[in-house]
């Protein structure tokens, strides 16, 4: 890549100037001790930011698969100690957690980055850019950042060293969590947030708020989009088994067809959506992605196997989604005489940003990214397993543009392409979000002020 230091020379000057607006237009409710150390967190964000770009670098370079992050985790666990963290690795497998205790008592914070890459081989021209290969489902393949997690993970590292910087005037506890397998686990094995939160990542300390960010193509560099509600969807796997009896293909009435009962829940499953559900209370998707039967064009199979997945906005309604699609395909398998196995296996809830918690950090991305650089975002079918940590306590999640300035938005390959970009001038507003967001809401006070649990729990 060519011009990354220009970039984010230009990054720099911007988030200066939106941090020296910031301090004309705010304060609010941020106690004065907060704001005294603004200028400290963003003075140590810059004197780091060469550090950042250097373990992004490294990270992307060096993509380890999902349950794999070995080298990643080992490199993130010296540095934690370095700075005098307590500091636990083997969470979740190959997860660390590192808890930096302020001098000031307070509440505690998490923060979050997932370390993982993807079975993708990469087509980006970088100096840097992985020539890792790996064996994935029996195939060949390269492994790529091809998400943005060495991203992640680069500037939660900053952001440790930032904050430890600032240790003895810090008003409370830091929980970084450095989390493996958020793009899920490989067959067979268990792994990610559900895991993490299992193996006490949100326990002793008990964090009572959480953080985290996500960069993604298709909006401009350093630019962020935040979304109260339901961010991102639940993603549920679907499996279903039509089993019918298999005939000689001239002789159908000698059998029962799968393959035709199939087709009929296939068209079934897609009036779930677009005739039962309250279109008004939020969107859902119902894809079946593989449709499995029979070997040869005169042979009636006994039996097709689908799979698909169910992305839902609000827990009830994913839970009436499920009884839907049992309800459908059971009831079209035995008007045709043949049965359906129909297995939903959870996966992620729903990414839910507490409104009250938005309402209260606004400011501080407002402040961070600088004017006009914030914006209300739309929600997102994809699905991230930051849900499971909002499950237990509120949390906000929220993306970090990282598409060159001036390029096509909309033709920027998507996160997960083997062609996905992401600009570093996206670092230095990811440090100082993270930073100024733990600070803020240490020295607001323990979370009372935040809402009920969301419906969905
Ligand atoms: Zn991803
Ligand atoms: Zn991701």
């Amino acid at each position: 890549m060519d011009g990354g230091t220009g970039r984010l020379r230009g990054a720099r000057g911007r988030w200066l100037l939106g941090f020296l607006a910031g301090l004309a237009v705010t304060g609010g409710a941020v106690p004065a001790a907060a704001q005294g150390l603004w200028p400290e967190i963003d003075r140590r964000a810059a004197a780091v930011m060469d550090s950042v770009v250097a373990w992004r670098r490294d990270f992307h370079q060096h993509p380890e698969l999902s349950n794999r992050e070995t080298r990643t985790s080992g490199i993130v666990a010296a540095h934690l100690r370095r700075l005098g963290l307590e500091v636990r690795t083997g969470v979740a497998h190959t997860g660390v957690v590192g808890v930096l205790r302020g001098g000031r008592p307070g509440p505690v914070v998490a923060l979050r980055a997932d370390m993982d890459a993807l079975p993708v081989t990469e087509a980006v021209d970088l100096p840097f850019a992985s020539h890792v290969r790996t064996t994935y489902n029996g195939l060949d393949v390269g492994v790529m950042h091809a998400c943005g997690h060495d991203m992640h993970t680069a500037i939660l590292m900053g952001v440790a060293e930032v904050l430890a910087g600032i240790r003895a005037q810090l008003p409370g506890t830091v929980v970084f969590l450095f989390q493996p397998a958020e793009e899920g686990p490989p067959p067979g094995e268990d792994g990610g947030a559900p895991v993490m939160i299992r193996e006490g990542a949100l326990d002793n300390p008990a964090p009572s708020a959480i953080f985290g960010l996500h960069v993604f193509s298709g909006f401009a560099v350093g630019h962020i989009q935040y979304h109260p509600g339901a961010l991102m969807a639940s993603s549920d796997n679907l499996r279903i088994v039509v089993r019918g009896r298999g005939s000689h293909g001239a002789l159908p009435w000698r059998g029962v067809d799968p393959i035709v009962v199939a087709s009929q829940i296939v068209l079934g499953l897609q009036s779930i959506v677009s005739r039962q559900l309250d279109a008004t209370l939020a969107p859902a998707v119902i894809t079946l992605g593989t449709i499995h039967g029979g070997v040869r064009f005169n042979v009636i199979p006994d039996s097709v196997e689908m799979l698909g997945t169910i992305r839902a906005f609000d827990q009830a309604m994913r839970m009436d989604i499920h009884e839907r699609i049992r309800r459908t395909a059971q009831s079209i398998a035995q008007s045709a005489g043949a049965t359906a196995d129909v297995q939903i296996d959870l996966g992620n809830g729903v990414t839910y940003n507490d409104p009250a918690l938005v309402e209260r950090m606004l400011p501080t991305l407002r402040r961070v990214a600088g004017e006009g650089m914030v914006s209300l975002g739309p929600a997102t079918t994809t699905a991230e397993d930051f849900s499971a940590y909002q499950q237990r306590i509120p949390g906000i999640f929220f993306f970090v543009g990282v598409t060159p300035e001036g390029q096509d938005m909309a033709a920027a390959p998507a996160n997960h392409s083997p062609r996905f970009f992401a600009d570093e001038g996206a670092l230095p507003v990811g440090v100082r979000a993270l930073a100024h967001l733990a600070v803020d809401y240490l020295s607001g006070g323990p979370a009372g002020q935040v809402s009920a649990p969301p419906p969905h729990r």
